[in-house]
């Protein structure tokens, strides 16, 4: 069986701008991760007039796509001008947006009145003190072990019918089995094209599955995949097999495994779930609450399957959830100074 987890996605990308600076002031809040998910937050929080900081490492999953599809007025719109005009707008209301990767995070002691403190550290020592915490850090899709597959990933080798599905349309396809998700994932994509063939790879593929996928005309590989070929100028070709055959593919599908991007946010304490035959990510209520007070998650760190539409939303919810908490913190601190200055405040 292939090993799925020793490849995981980066996404590296330059940050393009050189990020704002920290003043060592406490924020109402911070927001880790610079994704849709957390600019939107931040949106939501400037506006409402409170101080934010945004954190962001400058990976964002999509960073390999050359446009976003199935967003609603931005469709075709390249990921890193959506996050560009995204910083643009939160900075338009008082926001900063800093550049670096967040290595730690924890409760601090509270303030003199009671309300709640994390400090957040980054990766060069910088320190940032916040009363609330909104967790946007996406996840990490973990690829095959295949050798060829990752210099495709996010052009000839994708995941996701509704982002890039219509670019693929009518393409020799090939789905290259991850695990029982894969089946599913087959269904969808033969939407998108009459020639679509399923390798196997090693993961059991049931007699029901075998006689869908017969009655649909996709084509069954239960030969082991040994590498994705690419043609004479670096498009992929297709795929080679063990006994040597090579299946000619455009493009190849997987369902790889998700994985919340949870490191250096260990001190939080954030319960983490396991969602069945898809990966792990931050568990969350409403509006991204957590059972950490003061925390909120927000994004595909917390729903794996959401896009970046999904992944605003989110965070737009969660900003204004976390804004309604500290309204809330704002009024009982005034009652407790207002009880102090009266002379039959329990204070006085
Ligand atoms: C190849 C590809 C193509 C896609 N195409 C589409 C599409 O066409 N349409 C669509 O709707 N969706 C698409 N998606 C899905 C889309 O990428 C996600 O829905 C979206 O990025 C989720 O937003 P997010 O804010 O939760 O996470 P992200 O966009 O991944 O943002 C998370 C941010 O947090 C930062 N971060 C992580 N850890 C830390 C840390 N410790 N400290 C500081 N910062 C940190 C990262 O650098 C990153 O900038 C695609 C995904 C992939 C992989």
């Amino acid at each position: 069986m292939t090993d799925l987890t020793t490849h995981s996605t980066t996404n590296a990308t330059s940050y393009p701008d050189q990020g704002d600076a920290l003043d060592g002031t406490t924020v109402d809040a911070v927001v880790i991760g610079g994704g849709a998910a957390g600019l939107n937050g931040a949106l939501i929080l400037a506006r409402s007039r409170r101080s934010v900081v945004v954190i962001d490492s400058g990976s964002p999953r999509n960073a390999p796509a050359e446009a976003v599809h199935g967003l609603l007025a931005l469709d075709g719109t390249p990921p890193s001008e959506i996050l560009r005009r995204g910083r643009d707008h939160v900075r338009q209301y008082g926001g900063r947006v800093v550049s670096g990767e967040v290595v730690a995070a924890e409760l601090a002691a509270p303030s003199p009145d009671g309300d709640l403190r994390f400090t957040v550290t980054l990766a060069d020592g910088g320190r940032i003190s916040a009363r609330r915490v909104l967790v946007a850090t996406g996840l990490t899709d973990v690829l095959p072990e295949v050798p060829g597959l990752a210099e495709h990933w996010g052009h000839s080798v994708v995941h996701c019918p509704y982002c890039h599905g219509w670019e693929v349309r009518d393409e020799p396809i090939g789905i290259l089995a991850t695990g029982p998700v894969s089946v599913a994932h087959a269904l969808l994509f033969r939407q998108l094209t009459d020639d679509l063939v399923y390798f196997v790879n090693g993961i059991d593929l049931d007699d029901d599955s075998r006689v869908r996928f017969a009655a649909l005309g996709i084509r069954v590989v239960d030969t082991p995949v040994e590498r994705v070929v690419d043609d004479g100028d670096g498009e992929l070709a297709g795929l080679r097999l063990a006994d040597g055959e090579v299946v000619a593919r455009r493009v190849v599908a997987i369902a790889a495994p998700l994985q919340a991007r949870t490191q250096g946010l260990e001190g939080l304490g954030l319960p983490v779930r396991a969602v069945q035959n898809v990966g792990h990510s931050f568990a969350s209520g409403v509006a991204g609450a957590t059972d950490v007070p003061g925390v909120w998650v927000a994004g595909n760190v917390t729903e794996l399957t959401a896009q970046v539409g999904a992944s605003a939303a989110a965070g737009a919810l969660a900003g204004a959830s976390i804004n309604t908490d500290l309204a809330t913190a704002d009024a009982e601190a005034a009652v407790r100074r207002a009880a102090g200055r009266s002379p039959h405040g329990s204070a006085g």
